[in-house]
């Protein structure tokens, strides 16, 4: 019997329950979580997402406030406004969306964020301290992933996961992830990339795999074993359809469990963003 991951129940699942931990916040302290969300310039992809973050907040209850820039926005002006949000007492977490003009630097910008309120872990603090198995936040996507494990009760530990991608973003931070000494994690590794000769030879290895490539179907039928549990991170438009870094219909005769694309990982990342926001609003209050 193959199992097909319910990644939007799982997404409402963490969001009620997260709601109700948020309204004990505000109870308890007086104030609301709240979230910051820089956009510059007019990206279609970039406001839809942005839109998508201000409904997550609106849900469980976090406060959203959106500062929209104008293209010509230079590094020294948005320099100057992330350190005023990083000052700013009543914010929880910033996020400045990506990607970002041309004549500004992502990774200047990256780290101007101050890791306290660095709740996308983009910071390479964050990415450090997480390297080193202490992480403050966990990255959203490769977060969510984890959080999908724990709840079906996919084990790694002392068993072969296959991570293909090694992006900052989802591959390589999911692969830290994974290798934490934790319930869930302890994983034994193998990651691959565009690198990677013979992709198969090692997909074929995995208990588990974890797709994020971003090519659409690029895992086969031939390319996994019987019994496999596959993670599709990957989000395709193939002629105006969302598809998966995996091929489904394929490989469903063959596998265990498998999270469809769309309605897997993507709901649970703006939950776990949620998340991690609520984490920073704890942190702040505390230090104070
Ligand atoms: P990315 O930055 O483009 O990284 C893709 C990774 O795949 C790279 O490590 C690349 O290798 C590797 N790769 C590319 N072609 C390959 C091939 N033929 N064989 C093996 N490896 C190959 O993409 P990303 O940001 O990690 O995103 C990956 C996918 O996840 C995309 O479809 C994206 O839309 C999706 N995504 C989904 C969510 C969500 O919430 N569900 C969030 C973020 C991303 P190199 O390092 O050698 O270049």
């Amino acid at each position: 019997m193959t199992k097909i991951i319910d990644g939007r129940k799982i997404a409402k699942e963490i969001s009620e329950s997260l709601k109700v931990k948020v309204e004990d916040f505000i109870e308890k302290y007086e104030m609301s979580p709240k979230l910051a969300v820089i956009i510059i310039g007019s990206d279609p992809a970039s406001l839809f997402y942005v839109k998508m973050i201000s409904k997550s907040c609106e849900r469980v209850s976090i406060d959203f406030e959106k500062y929209s820039l104008s293209e010509e926005t230079t590094q020294e002006e948005l320099l100057r406004i992330i350190d005023g949000l990083n000052k700013n007492k009543e914010l929880s977490g910033i996020i400045v969306q990506v990607p970002l003009p041309r004549h500004i630097n992502q990774e200047r910008i990256q780290e101007a964020v101050s890791p306290s309120k660095d709740v996308d872990c983009f910071n390479p603090i964050n990415m450090g301290r997480l390297a080193l198995g202490k992480p403050e936040f966990l990255p959203c996507t490769p977060y969510a992933v984890y959080e999908l494990m724990k709840r079906e009760n996919i084990v790694a530990e002392g068993k072969h996961t296959v991570i293909v991608g090694r992006s900052n973003i989802v591959g390589r931070p999911m692969a830290l992830i994974l290798l934490q000494k934790k319930k869930y994690a302890n994983a034994t590794l193998t990651v691959c990339h565009s690198r990677t000769n013979d992709l198969a030879h090692y997909t074929r290895q995995a208990d588990i795999l974890i797709a994020a490539v971003g090519r659409p179907e690029i895992i086969k039928k031939d390319m996994v074993k019987e019994g496999v549990v596959i993670i599709d991170v990957g989000t395709n438009e193939v002629e105006g359809k969302l598809v998966g870094d995996v091929a489904y219909e394929e490989v469903l005769e063959k596998v265990s469990a498998i999270t469809p694309v769309p309605g897997g990982v993507g709901p649970i990342t703006n939950v776990m963003l949620m998340q991690n926001t609520l984490k920073a609003a704890e942190k702040l209050v505390v230090s104070e």
